[in-house]
């Protein structure tokens, strides 16, 4: 791959006060997905294949011959190869530095993520604490993202089962919004608060663990996995609760497969180290379109409720 003079940058937009990066470098990523339509990318020309482990940076592979592998993204959103510097002015840009991992989730180009078997989901997040710490342990970051873009219409670009962590100088949008409503919520833990009254809207439960269609789910089949004990970040889990999660996230996703069919969904951790109010929850969304008019307003619209879906899930057998 040849240089990439633009390194990419961070707007804020002066309407809305929205922080856009760009990503210039991007436009040259291979593309498994185009127009709506899913060219399944074939495996033959997939980078993530065994032998092409050359054209990536390898950080840790687990297994031999490899089950999952850390590296570091090779189209980051943001990079390290930047120097840290904010520019205020009615044009306000900050530069985008940050670190870019990716984690290849199973070497098998077609294998669903609800089909790697649970050992291997415990290791996955072994190998997601190891790519945040790696990323905390930059003091210039403050939030790492880890998530997982799973389909044509979930941001994801391409097919083999990847996980993107990213960690950020900032904290996001959706980050400050969550602390907000902890600050306005006087009692206790949201989250715990919830656990405690959505009792007929959960969907898994175990002595670490619960799972819960939440009251005013954004998507139609959402649903958030909870640890039940108060912690900021996927890094304080112990081993039992590791299990009950990854045993949870399988359930879900093939749950998910069986009433929705072949669908996109994104899955999201939401956490903040080093935050004492912050729960730290994953997040599943299916999703079936793109954002309308409507959501780019801030509003969302679900065809769905949540206790629909979970006589839908509790039929799922
Ligand atoms: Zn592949
Ligand atoms: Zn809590």
């Amino acid at each position: 791959m040849s240089e990439i003079p633009f390194k990419g940058e961070i707007r804020r937009d002066y309407i809305t006060g929205s922080d856009v990066i760009f990503t210039f470098s991007r436009d040259k990523r291979p593309k498994d997905f185009k127009n709506e339509e899913i060219l399944y990318g074939k495996a033959e020309n997939c980078p993530f294949e065994y032998g092409k482990e050359n054209l990536n940076t390898t950080i840790k592979f687990v297994g031999d011959p490899w089950k999952l592998r850390l590296m570091y993204n090779k189209y980051p959103i943001v990079n390290e190869n930047v120097t840290l510097s904010d520019k205020e002015d009615f044009f306000t840009k900050y530069v985008n530095y940050g670190h870019s991992y990716v984690i290849i989730d199973t070497p098998d180009h077609l294998q669903k993520f609800y089909q790697i078997k649970e050992d291997l989901l415990e290791s996955w997040f072994k190998l997601i604490i190891d790519a945040e710490d790696l990323a905390y342990s930059d003091e210039k970051i403050k939030h790492v993202y880890t998530f997982r873009n799973n389909g044509s219409i979930s941001g994801g670009s391409l097919y083999h089962p990847h996980t993107q962590v990213i960690g950020f100088t900032f904290l996001p949008p959706i980050i400050k919004q969550e602390l907000e409503i902890i600050k306005n919520n006087e009692k206790r833990c949201v989250i715990e608060e919830a656990i405690g009254k959505e009792g007929k809207r959960t969907l898994l439960k175990d002595e670490n663990v619960v799972a819960i269609a939440p009251y005013g789910s954004r998507f139609r089949g959402l649903s958030i996995i909870v640890p039940k004990r108060h912690m900021d970040y996927v890094g304080r889990l112990d081993d039992a609760e590791i299990k009950s999660l990854a045993k949870f996230i399988k359930i879900i996703l093939e749950k998910n497969y069986k009433i929705f069919g072949s669908h996109s969904y994104n899955l999201i951790f939401h956490e903040l180290k080093g935050n004492k109010e912050l729960h730290f929850y994953i997040e599943i969304a299916p999703r079936f379109s793109n954002f309308g008019a409507m959501e780019l307003s801030g509003l969302y619209i679900n065809s769905l409720r949540p206790e629909e879906y979970l006589e839908l899930f509790n039929k799922a057998n």
